[in-house]
């Protein structure tokens, strides 16, 4: 049987590698609808290639430019606008919707898929994240099934075990690139450095999450809501290889891992799969070449903002989305040279010390205050700013 699959992100790290899985899985795998933001001509070029039927872009606004794309792939149906898209997503014909959007765009799209009553592949940090509580209401007892490859690794290693017999989730991280730089040389870290993963390939904002260990407080939260686990029985270690996805530890004492050699196309191609297997040459894991697997505690001192980030989780509400606003606002500041590698946390502090916690807040009332806490993150560290300077 053939699957067909709508891919939103389509453009970005994790869309490069649903592409590569779709190439070798050609006989079964079927890209039917393929959205991006606004990179036109890589998704026209790839929906050429791969022979997609139905293309979204949800940042072109000029009616001049849309006019000019339509024109120059008169054989595609070609939609734009956010509300286009959840359009296609309520009504088309496919299988599995991947929803590998970056940022917060990916909540509604989540929602469409999940209403639609498709399966949903889900990647986009943000809907479990900021609304998590929302979608656990929303998916009843449909399954998710995780792209994000920590959660993936829980996904199979739990298979049909309830939730009663597992004792912890522990999930991996590979302590980003800082993981053995002295604690005085933090102040020198450039944006450059913090862009290198020195294990996955992976879009930016993952990437620098993953330099501050933030990424893992997200992947905490992103375990809580998938898997109905309380923060308690989850725990996150690191294992520099990545080679061990994550761990599951059961009621009687066995802990069950996934390993592969870290490249994101095997837990995509086990969302696209499941429930089977399919044959796959994409990714060789040699062990011998990984002789050597290893495991540390998570430094207070080093990753001050996982620490933020599971308190923000812990809290609920509207938190999580107070601390990842924040911490996108410090890390555009970061980026521009504004402020340094150190003086994140403290901006990330400030933030969510001033806001309004809401208990169980709608949509609209998250996307609005991912809007506003980015906004006060980056008026109150740049007033910071200021101040350091007229002093
Ligand atoms: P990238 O930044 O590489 O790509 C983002 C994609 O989303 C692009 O295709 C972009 O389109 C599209 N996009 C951005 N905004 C919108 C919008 N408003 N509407 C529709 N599409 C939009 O991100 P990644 O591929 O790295 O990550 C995607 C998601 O998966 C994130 O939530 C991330 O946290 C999660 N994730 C990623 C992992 C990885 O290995 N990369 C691992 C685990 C999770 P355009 O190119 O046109 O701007
Ligand atoms: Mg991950």
């Amino acid at each position: 049987m053939v699957k067909k699959i709508a891919l939103l992100g389509a453009t970005g790290s994790i869309g490069a590698s649903t592409f590569e899985v779709a190439r070798e899985q050609a006989s079964t795998l079927k890209i039917s609808l393929a959205a991006a933001h606004s990179q036109h001509h890589k998704l026209c070029a790839l929906a050429r290639e791969f022979e997609i039927p139905i293309l979204a872009f949800t940042g072109i606004k000029d009616p001049a430019l849309q006019e000019q794309i339509r024109h120059e792939n008169p054989k595609l149906r070609i939609y734009f606008g956010a509300s286009e898209l959840l359009q296609l997503l309520r009504n088309e014909d496919y299988d599995i919707g991947l929803n590998a959007i970056g940022g917060s765009a990916g909540i509604e799209a989540t929602f469409a898929i999940l209403e639609a009553g498709k399966s949903l592949a889900l990647a986009n940090k943000e809907s479990l994240v900021m609304g998590g509580h929302l979608v656990a209401k929303m998916r009843g007892e449909k399954q998710i099934i995780p792209v994000d490859s920590e959660h993936s690794a829980i996904f199979q290693a739990i298979g049909k075990h309830p939730s009663s017999e597992i004792r912890k989730l522990i999930i991996t991280a590979s302590g980003g690139a800082f993981r053995n730089l002295p604690l005085e040389d933090f102040g020198k870290i450039t944006p450059a450095m913090a862009l290198k993963h020195p294990n996955w390939d992976m879009g930016a904002k993952v990437t620098l999450d993953s330099a501050t260990m933030f990424n893992k407080a997200l992947e905490v939260m992103e375990a809580h809501w998938l898997f109905a686990m309380p923060y308690s029985k989850i725990e996150a270690i690191i294992h520099p290889q990545s080679v061990i996805h994550s761990l599951v530890e059961f009621i009687d004492g066995s802990h069950l891992a996934q390993l592969s050699y870290p490249d994101m196309k095997i837990p995509i191609l086990y969302a696209l799969s499941y429930p089977q297997r399919y044959e796959s040459a994409l990714v060789q894991t040699d062990l011998i070449q990984h002789a050597q697997l290893s495991f540390e505690g998570i430094d207070r001192q080093r990753y001050p903002l996982y620490y933020l980030g599971l308190q923000a989780g812990l809290a609920g509400g509207l938190m999580p989305t107070v601390v990842n606003a924040a911490v996108e606002a410090a890390m555009q500041l970061f980026l521009s040279e504004r402020i340094c590698f150190t003086d994140i946390h403290s901006a990330v502090e400030e933030t969510m010390a001033k806001a309004t916690q809401i208990a169980d807040p709608d949509l609209p009332t998250i996307l609005n205050a991912n809007i506003e806490y980015h906004r006060k993150c980056l008026e109150a560290t740049h007033k910071d700013i200021k101040h350091m300077e007229i002093q």
